[in-house]
């Protein structure tokens, strides 16, 4: 097989010189079924209603606001430390106003977490939650960020009285005289000024900056307006004005920032925004809101399948569900069918490095329960490869290779992690494919080192450094176990130092205790989803080849075979 161009359609001109928000709240000339009135965003718990002028209006107040008192200007980062709120596409769009480029980070990350994000990209505000402003502080002072660099999101009933908040800065912008001139590109320039630091540990490695041009988000809007032929015919369309979707997904990743919001936007959609995900919160707010379109992770639609209490909804008015971010197997899609009988069903598959989606299933069926991810999007060109370099024929496996329009530039300031990824305008996804004919792509396994757990990115590189901290270990590798609710689970295999080794001979309790206060240190220093909820298991050595190099597939093909038979041996 040779490089396949996607057969879903042909791109229409992708504008090359417009910032993210001047696409989305400016560009008339953008053709699009784009809603002038009516609400955009739906905040899920207070009901508040915001609407195009009034997010111009924000937008604007607060771009002069971080103009006139923090001086952002080119090139600096906004780093929003947030769950979804109300205000938070106004924080993003407004740095985009000035030249500058935003990295979201997870609310919940401990410390030492968002120090090494603050750190990485070197922010010059940080815009804050309530909930996260301690952390948001330590973290600050440890990166060296000053407190008075810290905004606080507006949250009803939140103590912000002791610091600046997001609304004080708008009113003060909107009340003042013009302090900056709105940063416009130059043709061409949209491909390479940066618009988002997003983070993903790629291959391999610790998480890096994903350095997203302000063309790649648009790219994939126009490449998934294209493949849904948004627009055409109003009364056939799986997106239109009027429809209402859920973006219970986080905006610091970019499927939520992407798909959720900007592509849902350019549809007319409105989007209903929550900041704290409850399941049986979110089964009331799909019917308060009237939700009809779903945008979810696995474990969300393992739970829609499997909780009691989705029984005594109706949800025959959802329209659209798909699931992406990690696989989804046959079994729990087919299940879906009973709990939206009315709804297209799909998944949806991509990368943060890809803009992220790369396939999505196409208008002519209705329902793609294969299993499988869908056809790539307009513009797309692929090719598989096999471990031996060559390609790979149709329907046979290999590691799947992409061009996008709406390619990231690569890793900021990580030269070599980006050659071993962005090879000459290609992607290398680290993901085990196959593609049929039609551009139709079933991932079948990661070849690349993360893990993904609920959705959420784990590099493996991360926790080991963690682990390493621990005063037993000596070596570790951690590697995925399956599990049905979290997709995979991360599991350490660790050896210890003499001492340790010596403890766990003498006592029979002793090796417990040790995988106990192993785990107990990871769940201290890294956010929940990053415990070794897969355990820890005790060997002599961590396998490597010659040069020192884990042999980590090893580890993951033994773990496998533990899992399956819980008393094999080491
Ligand atoms: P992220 O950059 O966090 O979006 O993670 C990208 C990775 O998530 C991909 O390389 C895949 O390994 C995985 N992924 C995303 N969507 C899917 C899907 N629909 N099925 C299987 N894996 C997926």
């Amino acid at each position: 097989m040779a490089e396949l161009v996607s057969p879903s359609g042909i791109l229409p001109r992708i504008p090359d010189d417009l910032t993210l928000a001047q696409f989305v709240l400016d560009a008339e000339h953008v053709r699009r079924p784009i809603r002038k009135n009516g609400a955009w965003i739906v905040d899920d718990q207070s009901g508040r209603k915001i609407g195009l002028e009034e997010l111009r209006a924000r937008t604007y107040g607060l771009a002069n606001a971080l103009s006139i008192r923090y001086n952002i200007q080119e090139d600096d980062v906004v780093l929003i430390y947030s769950p979804n709120h109300i205000d938070y596409l106004v924080a993003t769009w407004a740095a985009h106003k000035l030249g500058a480029a935003v990295s979201g980070a997870n609310p919940l990350f401990t410390v030492d977490e968002l120090v090494y994000q603050v750190s990485t990209v070197k922010a010059a505000v940080i815009i804050t939650h309530p909930d996260s402003l301690k952390v948001a502080l330590s973290s600050a002072h440890a990166a060296g960020v000053s407190a008075d660099r810290i905004i606080l999101f507006d949250v009803e009933d939140a103590d912000t009285a002791q610091r600046l908040t997001l609304q004080a800065l708008i009113s003060q912008g909107l009340a003042s005289a013009p302090n900056f001139i709105e940063r416009k590109l130059a043709p061409g320039e949209g491909k390479t000024k940066v618009a988002f630091l997003n983070f993903s540990s790629g291959t391999t490695g610790r998480p890096k900056a994903v350095a997203i041009p302000h063309y790649s988000p648009i790219a994939n809007v126009i490449q998934l307006a294209t493949h849904h032929k948004v627009g055409k015919e109003y009364a056939e369309q799986r997106f239109k004005p009027g429809d209402v979707c859920c973006a219970v997904l986080p905006l610091y990743h970019i499927y939520g920032l992407v798909f959720n919001a900007h592509f849902a936007f350019f549809c007319g959609m409105t989007v209903v925004l929550t900041a704290k995900y409850d399941f049986l919160d979110f089964l009331k707010s799909i019917i308060r809101h009237h939700i009809t379109h779903l945008m979810l992770v696995p474990p969300q639609l393992v739970l829609l399948c499997k909780h009691p209490a989705v029984k005594s909804y109706d949800f025959s008015h959802i329209r659209y569900v798909t699931s992406g971010a990690a696989p989804l197997s046959r079994e729990v899609m087919e299940q879906l069918v009973r709990i939206f009988p009315n709804a297209d069903l799909g998944q949806s598959y991509g990368l943060t490095e890809t803009g992220p989606v790369i396939s999505s299933w196409a208008l002519d069926k209705r329902r793609d329960l294969s299993g499988g991810t869908g056809q790539l999007l307009p513009g797309i060109i692929a090719r598989v490869e096999k471990p031996d370099g060559t390609l790979a024929d149709f329907d046979e496996p290999g590691e799947l290779i992409v061009k996008t329009q709406a390619l990231a530039l690569g890793y900021a300031n990580n030269l070599e992690a980006t050659k071993e990824t962005f090879v000459n305008g290609w992607l290398r996804t680290g993901d085990e494919v196959t593609m049929n004919r039609k551009g139709e792509i079933v991932v079948l396994d990661r070849l690349k080192e993360m893990l993904k757990v609920r959705g959420f990115q784990v590099a493996p590189a991360e926790l080991e450094g963690c682990i390493l901290d621990h005063p037993d270990v000596t070596d570790t590798c951690v590697v995925g176990i399956q599990d049905e609710y979290s997709g995979e689970l991360p599991l350490a295999f660790v050896t210890l130092r003499p001492e340790a080794t010596k403890r766990v001979k003498d006592s029979p309790s002793a090796a417990d205790e040790i995988k106990a206060s192993i785990m107990k240190h990871v769940a201290d220093n890294k956010i929940g989803y990053k415990k070794l909820a897969g355990g820890v298991e005790i060997i002599d050595v961590i396998p490597k080849n010659p040069s020192g190099k884990l042999l980590r597939r090893v580890l993951r093909d033994k773990a496998r075979e533990m899992r399956t038979k819980p008393k094999a041996k080491l």
